[in-house]
């Protein structure tokens, strides 16, 4: 697929501070760090094209707030992006391991075209690493890349469009893993998609560098994205930035994206209720309008604690009620 990266810039390899996934080892930039450093890979767009054909030593990405610095054959922290040397490449970018066609529901989106089905697709690699993941039999790449790639299945951009219409639907959701490490591919299909009345979606965890956030905004109809806990020092354990999260869903709200958030309730992650009561009444100083899922974990991964108690859950919901139009609890048959 000829869909080259965009969002990163060649830089010195002093710089490097990044590591061989392959190895099993990992490097862990999060929060206010990770954040700030993102603001010196500004403009690496532009700059990628004069990188690109030079002896580089390092390529700096700036897809997310990560803003890994690469060196040759080494991975960022997503698993899904590298550099050969001459250029950051992304082998998993169009390609994807989960196809499936699902009920707008399960995204989860309540308030958006609901009762309809939605063309969801899904790939490898994460931009965060949450030892309770849901989704870690998808989202993870495995460390052989060659296998990898094996199990994927590869759609050009121009012919979305024609899949999607053959099963009668008329939105895609980029789902099960992190979307934005299919940023290019997401927004060189948009406007293709869009010419056939056919809506883009993201379900994603929104830590998007800045340049990336105000790119995708004009091609997203609707989003579900997570909001993991208000606890800032939780985010970047858990390799995300809360200071992030608060900007992608206040800008795509603002930029007229259809947004709901959903927050999983894990037990000593994110159960603390003052800190669920500041999420809330954050979330209605955006829009009292914005559906919030409350979703109920189960170990998953890493995480062996038992699953969110029900009771819990209630608590959370009447709480949020005070705040928000639209609560729901997810991922509990019978309650909604
Ligand atoms: S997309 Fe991957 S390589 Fe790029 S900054 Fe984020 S974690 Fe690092």
């Amino acid at each position: 697929m000829k869909l080259p990266p965009r969002w990163w810039k060649a830089v010195d390899s002093e710089r490097a501070d990044t590591v061989d996934v392959k190895s099993g080892d990992a490097m862990h930039v999060a929060g206010a760090d990770a954040a700030a450093r993102i603001e010196g890979a500004a403009g690496a767009g532009e700059a990628a094209a004069s990188g690109k054909g030079r002896n580089t030593k390092a390529a700096q990405c700036s897809l997310c707030i990560h803003a890994c610095v690469l060196t040759k054959d080494k991975s960022g922290y997503c698993g899904a992006r590298f550099f050969d040397g001459e250029a950051l490449v992304s082998p998993f970018l169009g390609r994807f391991s989960s196809i499936a066609i699902d009920p707008i529901e399960k995204k989860p989106l309540y308030h958006w075209r609901p009762g309809t089905e939605i063309f969801s697709l899904g790939s490898l690699g994460c931009t965060m690493r949450c030892p309770f993941c849901q989704n870690h039999g998808i989202a993870q790449p495995e460390r052989d890349e060659q296998r990898a790639l094996s199990r994927l299945r590869e759609i050009e951009p121009e012919a979305l469009a024609a899949t999607v219409l053959r099963h009668k639907l008329n939105s895609v959701a980029y789902t099960y893993n992190e979307p934005s490490l299919q940023a290019e591919y997401i927004l060189a299909a948009a406007p293709l998609l869009r010419a056939s009345d056919i809506a883009t979606v993201l379900v994603s965890n929104g830590m998007y560098s800045p340049e990336l956030l105000e790119e995708l905004v004009p091609f997203v109809a609707a989003a579900n994205i997570d909001v993991k806990t208000f606890n800032p020092r939780t985010y970047a354990r858990l390799g995300g930035s809360l200071d992030t999260v608060k900007r992608t869903v206040a800008r795509f709200h603002e930029g007229g994206v259809h947004v709901e958030a959903t927050t999983l309730v894990v037990p000593g992650v994110s159960d603390s209720i003052e800190e669920f009561d500041q999420l809330t009444a954050w979330l209605a100083s955006i829009s009292p309008g914005i559906p919030l899922h409350i979703s109920r974990y189960r170990p998953a991964h890493r995480f062996k604690a038992p699953p969110t108690p029900i009771p819990l859950l209630e608590r959370f919901a009447a709480l949020a009620k005070g705040r928000l139009k639209h609560v729901h609890i997810g991922n509990v048959p019978g309650l909604r």
